[in-house]
Order: structure tokens, then sequence, then C-alpha cells
């Protein structure tokens, strides 16, 4: 399987929940559009970011993607999808979708691994989650960061929605 042997239950759960914080609204393409810009993913054919619609449907990325990951091999150019970024598990390259269910997971199975990889996906996908004020964790939110500075500029409404966010985790000063 894509995630990998060593995933627990829990984390194959949380994984999926990830899906359906993303996917429960009635329209998929703006929180999927703007997770892509986080995570580098562009619509193979427009070269625009991901949005999840290809020619006007919804698609996931097309299997022989799947094909190579669980091979162990890059994942390459797809069908639908383009990955440019680094990827905090072999399967969130797959595409957007899969990418912000990995974030999900590892939030909680290892958000020190997921910061170190991608700080703007641990401040997105902890925030309201998981106490981001702890050391461990505050080493990767630092607003002078210039990927964080962009999160924290066009996540603004979504962050302050987060119940971290109101706890007094800003004014994130160095
Ligand atoms: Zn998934």
């Amino acid at each position: 399987m894509l995630l990998g042997g060593e995933v627990t239950l829990a984390e194959l759960v949380r994984h999926e929940l990830g899906h359906v914080v993303m996917l429960h609204a009635g329209a998929l393409d703006a929180p999927i559009a703007q997770w892509s810009t986080i995570a580098g993913f562009t619509t193979a054919a427009t070269g625009e970011v991901a949005n999840g619609y290809i020619s006007s449907g919804f698609e996931n990325e097309q299997p022989i993607v799947a094909s190579r990951l669980a091979l162990g091999l890059p994942r390459g150019d797809g069908p639908h999808y383009r990955a440019a970024g680094v990827y905090p598990t072999l399967y969130a390259s797959f595409d957007p979708v899969e990418d912000f269910a990995e974030a999900v997971r590892l939030v909680h199975s290892d958000p020190v691994a997921l910061g170190r990889i991608s700080p703007a996906r641990l401040l997105v996908a902890a925030a309201g989650e998981i106490d981001l004020r702890t050391p461990a964790l505050r080493a990767f939110v630092r607003p002078s960061d210039a990927a964080i500075a962009k999160v924290l500029a066009e996540w603004a409404d979504y962050l302050r929605t987060q119940e971290e966010f109101k706890r007094g985790l800003p004014p994130l000063q160095d």
C-alpha cells in the first residue's frame, strides 16, 4: 500500500480524515488550489496551479504515478499533475489531495519531521490541531521565513479561525 507498511491504523484513519477535512465543502477547487500553492502542484495540461479539476471534471492523478510510487520510483510527470517541490512522504507527491491528507497525518505522527521538510505545511495543517508554541515546533513557525510569511498573508482568514491562533500563537515574533 502506498502509505507504507509502517503506518498504523490510527495514522491511516488520520490520513482519511484529512480527505474529509479538505473535501467536505461543496466546492473543491478553492481549497485544493490553495493547498497547491504550498505543495507545488500544477495542472499538466495548462501549467496553472492545480485545483483538482481536469477538463472540468474532478480528477485524482492517474494510476501510472501510483505504480511508480509503489515501486519506490520518483513520481515523475503525471498525466494530470506536475509536482515541483519537496514532499513530506512519497505518497504526498501523488497529487494535492493526497499531499494534504499526508500532512494531516504527519501533524500527529511526526510534526517535527513535517516542519523540517515543509514549515508552511506544518503551519496550515497543524493550526488548531496541536500546540505550535512548543519549542520543537516553534522553530519552524518563524515569520521571518519567506514561505511562512507568504502563508500567514495568504491564509490569514483560515488561520484566524483556528483555535490555536485564537489562543494567542500570534504575533509570531522571532
Ligand atoms: Zn488518501
